[in-house]
């Protein structure tokens, strides 16, 4: 076994590896940019080395800087995890030549699998079922066109060298081809470095499915089983589950032995993933699933397989790297309960997805135990940046069944707090207790479908919320007055006797509260025995409690308890209830009137980013939602549309530009 690793990557995987490192006794030394010196992997590994700037271009996708860290400090070999440099032959090589071992499977294997198109038709000829399509390396539009049509609409186009749902794009009919090629070309180029593609057929009701396998050096491999990442957004896994929900045995054997097969064709050792689709128009059955993509690396998702098997993936790794066998034979392997997995992400589902960027003001997790883990690389302080990815965790439990997992799940979900950034977990919430996702009623249109289920209107804060805010807040007074009561050495002072929200000399105040930009006035009496009587839009309770040290609240409203996470942010104060947050801003009634933003019609950046495209030159006339400006941020790109009908009266950037959060893109005269 190594005495010394280095892991070439950053956030939860990095801290995911770390911990199998210590428990097998192999000390580690973590790279960091200058966007995450204080990070949780820094802090957990033995040894750090500070490898350049934060965008990933300069610093996790510089082979030469963390070859470099691996030598100063030692290191005998590199986990890449995944992401950044996981499936980069030309990085596995230079880490041979460097004499360190790449924790991964040989260049040779990387390079079958890195482009889509080539993997698919390797795999072809070693007779793995394949998605009907083109990938050939003719990319002439017209010759695209035509095959799209041969294909039949619905198809798929796919960056090759696409990952992540990046660089794909979905396309219904022949006019829309034109325009999804470019955008598919452009993300390809611009996030993989190749703008090449292929055709996919688009399957109407797919699940995903894929196979975990493992390989040696000694010519032994074996699959792990099944995962199933039906639940996507953006083509991006949500939810992921093992077993899957009503495999026939048969075809797990069939999936198992295809997978093997594909790996086995490409001299495969250590970790990998055969991704297939399955086509379940018809229900699952073993004549009708494809080979889609071999992710040469740890999956994100690699937890549920360990929570079923017993086994430690990333301890499997680091025996093949280091030329031992695989420590069981398939037959020594077997399915014990099931698992899921939720990705905890910095991102709002209200505004399709975006992720949103911030401080963690607040980041409480469930508590784990043998049936609910947490992998993540934050901690409660940590920022979400838009360098990386804007995962916060991944919550990953596992019971005696799939209906026991998932009330597991809801209720962790539940336990959750986290305020500084929007996140997905009310979504997941949703999700997870969805009737049709219980009776695993799944494919990957799931989300779409049930849209309205999943994300209703975010509902305005209730009574008892508006009741919370203002007892926590009143607390907080009393508290701040009592303090200065006794350094005032006055305990007798009129200060310490006053309560009310502006300290008046009235039993009562009323205030402002404004979420999402509506007003919502409460009248709050304030009573003989400390309570409060708050009166909201909607009825009336009454509310006491205490607030400790820790930002929550215990409350008792209208003689119920609560307990509820606190958050003061600025003149804010975020309520944090189980799969409920609502941020309150207090508002001083006597300040200066409201800022007038009527007929502004500027449109900002919601996140730091590039401009890529502007669709349109001043002056033009546009309806609402056509496409103005197109910015990439976070390696994807967003587009920024027309708010109503109107006339582009100014256009402040051009294609190229690289643009601050916030920053006035367009301005819009609307057309009444
Ligand atoms: P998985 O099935 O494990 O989710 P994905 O292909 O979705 O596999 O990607 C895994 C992770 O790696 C995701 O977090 C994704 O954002 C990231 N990723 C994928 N491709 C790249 C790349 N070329 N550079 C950096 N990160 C990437
Ligand atoms: P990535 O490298 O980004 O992970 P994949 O080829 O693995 O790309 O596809 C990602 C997801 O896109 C799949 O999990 C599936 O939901 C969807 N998808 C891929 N191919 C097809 C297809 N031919 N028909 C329908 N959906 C597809
Ligand atoms: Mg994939």
């Amino acid at each position: 076994m190594f005495r010394k690793i280095l892991i070439a990557n950053r956030g939860e995987i990095a801290c995911r590896v770390i911990r199998t490192a210590k428990r097998m006794g192999v000390a580690t030394v973590a790279v960091y940019s200058d966007a995450d010196a204080h990070a949780r992997h820094v802090a957990m590994a033995d040894e750090a080395v500070h490898i350049g700037a934060a965008p990933v271009r300069e610093s996790y996708l510089l082979p030469d800087r963390i070859i470099n860290a691996a030598k100063l400090t030692g290191a005998q070999a590199i986990h890449p995890g995944y992401g950044f440099l996981s499936e980069n032959a030309a990085f596995a090589r230079a880490c041979a030549e460097a004499g360190l071992v790449f924790i991964g499977p040989p260049p040779k294997a990387i390079e079958a699998m890195g482009l889509k198109g080539a993997a698919k038709a390797l795999m072809e000829k070693a007779r793995v079922p394949v998605v009907p399509g083109y990938h050939g390396d003719d990319q002439s539009p017209d010759l695209l066109a035509r095959e799209a049509e041969r294909i039949g609409y619905p198809v798929l186009i796919k960056a090759v060298a696409g990952g992540g749902g990046k660089g794909m794009r979905r396309v219904d009919s022949a006019k829309e081809f034109a325009a999804a090629l470019a955008g598919a070309q452009r993300e390809g180029a611009n996030a993989f470095g190749d703008d090449k593609v292929l055709l996919e057929k688009y399957l109407v009701k797919p699940r995903h499915i894929e196979i975990q396998v493992f390989a040696d050096s000694h010519g032994n491999a074996v699959h792990l089983f099944e995962r199933d990442c039906s639940v996507q957004r953006r083509h991006q896994k949500v939810l992921e589950e093992a077993p899957a929900p009503g495999m026939p045995p048969e075809m797990r054997k069939a999936m198992g032995d295809a997978a093997v097969a594909a790996a086995k064709a490409i001299g495969y050792v250590g970790a990998g993933t055969v991704e297939f689709i399955a086509d379940v128009s018809d229900g699952l059955r073993p004549d009708r699933f494809y080979f889609m993509e071999m992710n040469t690396r740890l999956q994100v998702e690699h937890p549920v397989t360990e929570m079923i098997t017993g086994q430690d993936l990333v301890a499997w790794q680091l025996d093949v790297a280091a030329g031992g066998k695989l420590p069981l034979a398939q037959d020594q392997l077997s399915i014990d309960g099931h698992a899921v997995e939720a990705r905890i992400y910095a991102e709002d589902p209200q505004k399709n997805f975006l992720p949103s960027v911030g401080r963690l003001h607040r980041l409480r997790a469930p508590v784990e135990n043998a049936h609910v883990r947490v992998d993540t690389g934050v901690r409660e302080g940590d920022s979400v940046t838009p360098y990386y990815d804007p995962m916060i965790a991944k919550l990953i439990v596992w019971d005696t069944d799939r209906r026991s997992a998932l009330r597991r799940l809801r209720q962790a979900l539940a336990e959750y707090q986290i305020a500084g950034v929007a996140t997905n977990t009310a979504f997941l919430m949703a999700l997870v207790g969805h009737k049709a996702f219980v009776d695993g009623d799944l494919d990957t249109g799931f989300i779409e479908r049930f849209r309205a289920d999943l994300l209703p209107p975010p509902a305005p804060a209730s009574t008892v919320v508006l009741a919370l805010a203002a007892l926590a807040v009143t607390l907080e007074r009393r508290e701040a007055v009592t303090r200065q009561a006794a350094q005032s050495g006055d305990p007798w002072s009129p200060w310490s006797a006053v309560d009310g929200w502006r300290m008046n000399d009235q039993g009562w105040d009323e205030l402002v509260m404004k979420e999402r930009d509506s007003d919502i006035l409460c009248r709050i009496d304030y009573l003989a025995d400390g309570a409060l009587r708050v009166h909201g839009p909607e009825g009336h309770v009454t509310a006491q409690g205490s607030l400790d040290g820790d930002g929550s609240l215990d409350a008792v409203i209208d003689g119920r308890r609560l307990r509820a996470g606190i958050v003061r942010q600025d003149d804010d104060v975020i309520v944090l209830l189980p799969g409920e947050t609502h941020r309150l801003s207090i508002v001083d009634p006597r300040a200066a009137g409201d800022l007038d933003e009527a007929g502004s019609g500027q449109l900002t950046a919601p996140m730091p980013g590039k401009i890529v495209q502007v669709l349109v030159d001043e002056g033009a006339k546009v309806e609402k939602g056509q496409a103005l400006m197109i910015l990439e941020a976070m390696k994807m790109e967003h587009t920024i549309s027309a708010p109503a009908r109107g006339v582009v009266a100014k256009v402040n950037f051009r294609a190229g530009d690289q643009v601050p959060e916030g920053a006035a893109l367009l301005q819009i005269e609307a057309e009444d």
